[in-house]
């Protein structure tokens, strides 16, 4: 099932874009999703309600797309228990997402590209050629898309996740979107519930889904303020190498003596911990954090030196442990065949940031390449083998769609 679903979406696309574009006849079709007036009449597929349509107020400012075709697309939810079954509701609901986005959020518009009612309708946001205000890290390349409704306890109707996936499909179509291009859902790119909960799970089984999203990260994401970054401007394209902070470099106490190098290796499992401390966004409270835990790990734990194989911070930066081929001490029976990974901050309610996400995701892939880890490494949160809440509840749930995540520890 898992694994026939997004060919099955796949295949209908490309049906829909050939729909759209007038080429192919669906008579027959055994797919009952196409059964659907659009079809019959493609010459609009799917219906997109204009901005004079819905009753935009006029934007303030604008910013052209600066990557195009897009290869990102980001997918929303409204997160506001209001929904809509016909254009004149969706419309006030539209507008009144407006509103908020100009008025409270100070945006120059309505943040996403495009939003959907579960009229089956389309409705133009700031469009396929323009910076949306909706995910830092992926304003400038992505076409985002919301559904108008809180999604967190069921899905989106039929008529709306069709016309998600038409939308799609058009926009590749048209060259706005990349072919290629990766879906992602929006707390992929930063600490948000959004889609919610139910819609997510339909998210990553989308065609194109990935689980390593890149954002192109602004200075602004580092900041604490918790707006989404309109300026996005002064994003620069993100650094995909590794910022290793070497042990010189944070401070590092020496180990008490000479560590046992991992028992297995490559290594077979890659276990992913919390600190259940603060959190840190710079490098230099990163290093003060880590400094913390390996006086805490030597003095207090009596450990040979700072348990993890790498401690990876918000700000972006892996600051070097015990360091691959090193056996750590971070999970009883799986220190002598486990390269440790802890993300600093405390994930029982949130998730860490992008830049945190892809220091790991640049990690392991790095681990892998040079044979460090094992290419059919296991993923395991530290509460798979030990009793310990660790990484975190959102975290450890975060995990559960990361490659090579097991469900077995053994
Ligand atoms: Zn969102
Ligand atoms: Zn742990």
């Amino acid at each position: 099932m898992r694994s026939s679903y997004p060919i099955r979406l796949s295949a209908l696309c490309s049906l829909v874009l050939l729909g759209c574009l007038g080429h192919a006849v669906f008579a027959g079709s055994t797919d009952t999703e196409i059964n659907h007036t659009n079809f019959i009449n493609a010459t609009e597929c799917p219906r997109i309600v204009s901005r004079e349509e819905w009753g935009a107020r006029e934007r303030i400012s604008f910013e052209v797309l600066p990557v195009t075709p897009t290869p990102y697309v980001v997918i929303h939810h409204g997160g506001i228990r209001n929904y809509c079954r016909d254009e004149e509701a969706c419309s006030v609901i539209v507008r009144s997402y407006q509103n908020l986005h100009m008025d409270d959020r100070g945006w120059w518009d309505i943040g996403y590209n495009f939003l959907i009612g579960e009229d089956g309708n389309a409705y133009e946001g700031r469009g396929w050629d323009y910076t949306g205000a909706h995910s830092p890290g992926y304003n400038t390349q992505s076409i985002g898309i919301c559904i108008l409704g809180d999604f967190s306890d069921f899905l989106p109707n039929a008529d709306a996740l069709k016309t998600l996936n038409e939308l799609i499909a058009r926009g590749v179509a048209l060259g706005k979107i990349k072919k290629d291009y990766n879906v992602i859902g929006h707390r992929q790119a930063r600490d948000t519930e959004c889609p919610g909960e139910t819609f997510y799970k339909y998210v990553v089984n989308l065609p194109g889904w990935t689980a390593n999203p890149v954002p192109r990260i602004s200075q602004a994401i580092t900041t604490t303020d918790p707006t989404d970054q309109e300026n996005s401007a002064v994003d620069v394209e993100r650094n995909s190498s590794l910022n290793i902070i070497s042990r010189a470099e944070w401070g590092a106490r020496a180990p008490k003596s000479g560590i046992d190098n991992l028992k297995i290796k490559p290594a077979p499992f890659v276990i992913i911990h919390h600190s259940a401390t603060a959190g840190c966004e710079t490098q230099a409270v990163c290093q003060l954090r880590v400094r913390a835990f390996q006086n805490h790990h030597m003095d207090v734990k009596g450990w040979l030196d700072i348990g993890y194989n790498f401690v990876v911070g918000e700000d972006g930066n892996i600051y070097e442990g015990r360091g691959w081929g090193k056996a750590g001490a971070h999970s009883i029976n799986y220190n002598s065949k486990s390269i440790g990974i802890c993300i600093i901050g405390n994930f029982t309610n949130r998730t860490p940031n992008a830049a945190a996400i892809q220091a790991v995701t640049n990690l392991i892939s790095d681990g892998v390449e040079s044979s460090e880890i094992n290419n059919e490494y296991k993923l395991l949160g530290h509460r798979q083998v030990s009793a310990t809440a660790c990484p975190g509840n959102k975290l450890y749930e975060m995990i559960k769609s990361w490659p090579n995540w097991s469900s077995q520890s053994n």
